[in-house]
């Protein structure tokens, strides 16, 4: 069973009768338990997933109405809530967390049909960029096990990668689609914030926060976000698409579009090979009949003190929760007074998360908000102001993703600052609101590198134009596993 295939080319697979959804899934589940020990990107192996599957294959024999997936297998961000089954934020606080209903996202794929081969990790509560910070053990790079996969939704894009499923949901706070997807070479997409429904993401910042596919082509995040996107009266801040169809008219070109290349993303901190696959990526959209030009966003060089302000602030609040009377875990009563207990029950966060508690608490507190927090804020609408200005000049702003090459699991660990840093290129998109997309670009010494274009809010159509152009002008090799 060839595994490689994406989710469109699976469903005309599918259709045409040439696999069976059986045969596939099962497929499928071998791959996990052949590959998955290594990788570590799954949590949970769904258990039904081969019956489920039969019961699609029975419809379709039936000439019964089957959904739009036909049986696709799909893996999920362990903090989106699947009915019925856990769901742990890869933390030790919610370990044993049964979601008592469904996503908006995972309502939508129900109807049309997908299947949930399982949860994957990530790090705790989506705090991280290299998957490390889960408590139950990192996942790896298919490309090199030794190196980190990127994160936080590092299960995700490994699964992708690495032939466990045909694609993926992510969450994107600062970055944890775009991070991984480039580091795994798979496409990731950060919609515009409003596009997809929240309700049944476990929040980290809401404010700024979306969940997003990752995928092997730019086409499947289109199909997807076609069945995920719209208003959703659970969600009040998602907006109305216009039943918007992201697939047609994908292959529309980019011809005569003017493009910003954001100067201070290719400056100085800057992996060499980085650079080269950047200026390599310019040369090929002017080579598609874009126009590229430099831009400077001045605010870059404060959005990532920014983004961890106000990330750590949302935080604080939303996991003030995990309290362990409203969620939580076995911790008996007995020997506690109520403060206490919390603060006991509390401990069973990891540092990661510990730490931006801290800061959370600290940076919006009467005496410091002025210095921290509502700085932030005006770094953040100065920054939006910018992009917004830049989005009159041009179509769409191109970067890299992320501006090193994956490292080795470990080595940034015990340096916040330094990852921190690495996510400078991706927190602007949602600081500002606006969609952006990583696509596969290049390989370097065997570790992807990937390209990150952005366009102004509601633009998503537009910009999935680009990405799938840029996307036909690369070859890339097969991942080594
Ligand atoms: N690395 C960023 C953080 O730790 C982004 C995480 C995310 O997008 N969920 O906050």
């Amino acid at each position: 069973m060839n595994l490689k295939i994406s989710a469109l080319e699976f469903i005309e697979e599918v259709k045409t009768g040439n696999i069976s959804v059986e045969d596939f899934i099962s497929a499928t589940i071998d791959q996990i338990k052949n590959i998955d020990e290594k990788l570590h990107a799954f949590l949970h192996v769904n258990p039904e997933s081969v019956e489920q599957a039969k019961k699609i294959d029975k419809k379709i024999k039936l000439g019964e109405k089957v959904g739009s997936c036909f049986g696709m297998p799909i893996s999920i961000k362990d903090n989106i809530c699947i009915k019925n089954s856990k769901t742990t934020c890869a933390s030790k606080m919610l370990e044993n967390f049964t979601a008592p209903y469904d996503a908006t996202v995972i309502s939508k794929l129900k109807e049309q049909d997908a299947i949930f081969v399982g949860k994957v990790n990530l790090d705790e509560f989506a705090m991280g960029l290299t998957t490390e910070f889960s408590a139950f053990g990192p996942s790896r790079n298919p490309w090199n096990t030794d190196y980190v996969p990127g994160g936080s939704s590092g299960g995700s894009a490994v699964s992708v990668s690495a032939f466990e499923c045909v694609a993926s949901l992510g969450s994107d706070t600062g970055g944890s689609v775009r991070n991984p997807a480039s580091f795994c070479s798979t496409v990731g997409y950060k919609p515009t914030y409003g596009l997809i429904s929240r309700y049944g993401l476990i929040s980290y910042a809401n404010s700024i926060e979306q969940i997003g596919p990752i995928t092997r082509t730019v086409k499947d995040t289109a199909f997807l976000l076609n069945i995920i996107s719209g208003l959703d009266p659970n969600d009040n801040t998602t907006i109305d698409s216009g039943n918007a169809d992201f697939l047609t008219d994908i292959d529309s070109g980019i011809e005569g579009k003017k493009i910003g290349v954001i100067q201070e993303m290719i400056g100085d901190g800057i992996d060499p090979a980085v650079l080269s696959a950047t200026n390599d990526a310019v040369s090929k959209l002017e080579g598609l009949g874009a126009i590229c030009e430099p831009v400077s966003i001045d605010m870059v060089k404060y959005s990532v003190a920014s983004y961890y302000t106000i990330t750590a602030t949302e935080a604080g609040s939303n996991l003030a929760r995990f309290d362990n009377l409203r969620y939580g875990y076995d911790l008996p009563l007995e020997g506690y007074e109520f403060n206490s207990y919390i603060s006991k029950a509390r401990t069973k966060f990891g540092p990661e998360v510990i730490r931006r508690m801290i800061l959370g608490g600290f940076v919006p507190s009467a005496g410091h908000a002025g210095k921290y927090f509502l700085k932030s804020l005006k770094v953040k609408s100065k920054l939006t102001k910018e992009v917004n200005d830049a989005f009159t000049k041009f179509d769409y702003l191109v970067a890299p993703t992320v501006p090193v090459l994956p490292f080795k699991i470990g080595e940034k660990i015990d340096d916040p600052i330094a990852l921190f840093l690495v996510d400078i290129n991706t927190v602007i998109a949602n600081l500002t609101g606006i969609p952006s997309i990583s696509v596969p670009f290049s390989i370097s010494n065997g570790l992807p590198i990937g390209i990150q274009l952005l366009a102004k809010q509601n633009d998503d159509k537009k910009l999935l134009q680009a990405a799938r152009a840029l996307e036909t002008t690369v070859q890339l090799p097969e991942v080594p596993i």
